[in-house]
């Protein structure tokens, strides 16, 4: 299990260290483009406070702000138009599944018809 290591590139994001490409943002949550898109529409959306490097590091007491971000990313797909095509969340836990920003974060992924595939 990883340890949160706070020279992350997306707590850099968080605190404007370095720029993105923002979508959304409130309090608690911050949305901007992946830098390397897999689909027309490719977002990362990130607990702007909670110091969380991966699903495997999830406890109990993590569900409500985890599934406030799944609702609120529902919210961002609508307004990208998403919701009628359709879209994808993926969150990639650890090494094999590709997880390379131990920052948990949410894809939003749509705006072409998507591989079948889930792997
Ligand atoms: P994951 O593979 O699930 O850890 O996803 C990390 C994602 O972060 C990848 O899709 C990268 O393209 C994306 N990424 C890395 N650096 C940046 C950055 N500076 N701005 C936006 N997205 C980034």
């Amino acid at each position: 299990m990883h340890e949160y290591d706070d020279d992350n590139i997306f707590l850099k994001i968080i605190n404007h260290e370095i720029p993105c490409d923002k979508i959304f943002e409130n309090d608690d949550f911050l949305c901007f483009r992946d830098i390397a898109p897999q689909a027309p529409i490719h977002l990362l959306l990130v607990s702007k406070n909670k110091k969380v490097p991966s699903l495997a590091n999830v406890v109990k007491e993590d569900a409500s702000w985890l599934g406030e971000m799944i609702v609120l990313s529902t919210q961002i797909a609508k307004d990208q138009g998403l919701d009628l095509s359709g879209y994808r969340l993926v969150i990639n836990c650890g090494h094999e599944a590709g997880q390379t920003v131990y920052h948990l974060h949410l894809h939003i992924i749509g705006g072409k018809k998507l591989s079948g595939s889930m792997t």
